[in-house]
């Protein structure tokens, strides 16, 4: 008989769901891991094949690849429940965007923190982040485990005044933030062991202007950087662009030499048809955040965006960080659109918040599924809840039944990041005690600027 092959972590699960190209099921399967790398995914070996420093999972388990969040804003927590209504003008231009100046690095810094356990107890391996303050960000990707692409936010308006319809585009802004994204991508970028890459935030398109916008391309190009673009997202963007262009901000996009495949778009939600082909024909990549379309009234076409072989994945955009929920959103939203359940499939689903999220970030070669030879990012979920039986193995009992809480534990490079829903690299309150302690100021903040804050203890506003 063979000696056994020495392995660092053996991984076991009643069905492994690897999301490869036949998107199997497997049965009892198990997943070796060396050097932070898969050497082995498939139905169990016999016993005694492997000698594993650690064995974990096994019966009441799946295992697949961690999510991938191809669209996020970490940070973003802050807003929870103060945007979600009213979203156009009131929430986002006189709430968001004016309570945004007003905070401060460490005030991001533990937005970020809860964020960031919120994304790695809901079963993300991998993010791709554009905010303010990306070092701290940047910090607890490093200390956690947790792999992302980070760029900082880019934009040459003032926000806050937006809401007035002012539009003036100041060099000296957009100068200095992008000189200020190009410092962070260059300090990050390879960090962490290879697993923080970075890109150039560039916010939006209406919200910078067409020199800010070529000057970030070429800068992306010339250090080999990615791009980050809020596209086609609001009609107000669409507004903006159509009287300074005369065009939709695809087409600009197009025009003035931005679109690439390594620009990430994400939303798409008022792009046209033509539009649709456009991006096909530059290979640019597509971030769909399902979970945020339904809440203001517009979903784009998925069906027809993933006939054109448009790169996609699932993405959270911002507030609520639940790839199951993303999921079931997107299966929801493109049956809606197309009027037929066979719009998208749960495989499309799950396929689309894993090995498409990764063909999104330019990393499909490296994560997204359970093959021998990329890195082990991968996550255990409990199958054995009432919520999930009887589990009978297809990937619909996992895309429309299970829950973000089910994710007991999660891998990345082969590391433990979090096992038991503990990580053991944050605080056991995951930084909640400090938020709640700084909440009264923030609320104070949001009602000033009108916002749906429920006056409560220690608020400041008067
Ligand atoms: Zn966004």
């Amino acid at each position: 008989m063979a000696p056994p092959v020495s392995i660092d972590l053996l991984v076991r699960a009643e069905f492994v769901y690897p999301v490869d190209a036949a998107m199997r099921v497997i049965p009892d399967g198990e997943i070796a891991i060396k050097d932070g790398a898969i050497l082995y995914c498939g139905p169990q070996m016999p016993a005694g094949h492997w000698q594993a420093g650690r064995t974990l999972g096994g019966s009441g388990y799946a295992a697949l690849p961690g999510f991938v969040n191809c669209h996020s804003h970490t940070a973003s927590v802050i807003f929870r429940s103060q945007t979600d209504d009213h979203v156009a003008k009131t929430a986002l231009l006189d709430v968001a965007f004016r309570l945004e100046k007003d905070i401060s690095e460490d005030e991001w810094g533990l937005c970020a923190m809860l964020g960031t356990a919120e994304m790695i107890r809901a079963g993300m391996t991998t993010i791709n982040d554009i905010w303010y303050a990306p070092e701290r960000l940047a910090t607890l990707v490093e200390k956690t485990g947790l792999r992302a692409q980070l760029a900082y936010k880019v934009f040459d308006v003032k926000l806050e005044h937006l809401r007035d319809g002012d539009y003036t585009h100041y060099t000296a802004i957009g100068d200095r933030r992008l000189a200020d994204g190009i410092a962070f991508a260059q300090q990050w970028n390879g960090r962490g062991d290879g697993r923080i890459t970075t890109r150039i935030g560039t916010h939006a398109t209406d919200t910078c202007s067409q020199a800010l916008l070529q000057i970030a391309r070429a800068e992306a190009s010339r250090l080999g950087l990615g791009l980050h673009i809020h596209c086609a997202q609001s009609s107000a963007e669409v507004d903006e662009i159509r009287a300074r262009h005369g065009c939709g901000p695809v087409t600009y996009l197009d025009r003035i030499g931005y679109l690439g495949d390594d620009a990430v778009l994400a939303h798409l939600v008022f792009a046209s048809d033509d539009e649709f082909d456009l991006v096909a024909k530059a290979n640019a990549p597509y971030a769909h955040a399902s979970t945020i379309y339904p809440r203001r009234g517009r979903y784009p076409d998925l069906a027809k965006i993933l006939q054109r072989g448009i790169r996609t994945g699932l993405a959270t955009d911002w507030m609520l960080n639940d790839p199951f929920e993303a999921m079931r959103y997107a299966l929801n939203g493109a049956r809606m659109v197309a009027g037929s359940p066979q719009a998208l499939s749960c495989d499309d689903a799950l396929y689309l918040q894993t090995m498409g999220a990764a063909c999104v970030l330019g990393l499909d070669d490296k994560i997204g599924s359970l093959e021998i030879g990329k890195r082990a990012d991968l996550i255990l979920v409990d199958i054995t809840a009432p919520h999930v039986q009887p589990y009978y193995g297809s990937s619909a009992a996992l895309v429309y039944y299970a829950r973000a809480s089910d994710v007991k534990t999660s891998i990345v490079d082969g590391r433990i990041i979090m096992e038991e829903r503990i990580i053991p690299t944050l605080p056991s309150d995951l930084g909640v005690d400090a938020i709640r302690a700084i909440t009264p100021r923030w609320r104070g903040q949001l009602q000033n600027y009108g916002s749906r804050a429920v006056a409560g203890p220690g608020c400041l506003c008067g």
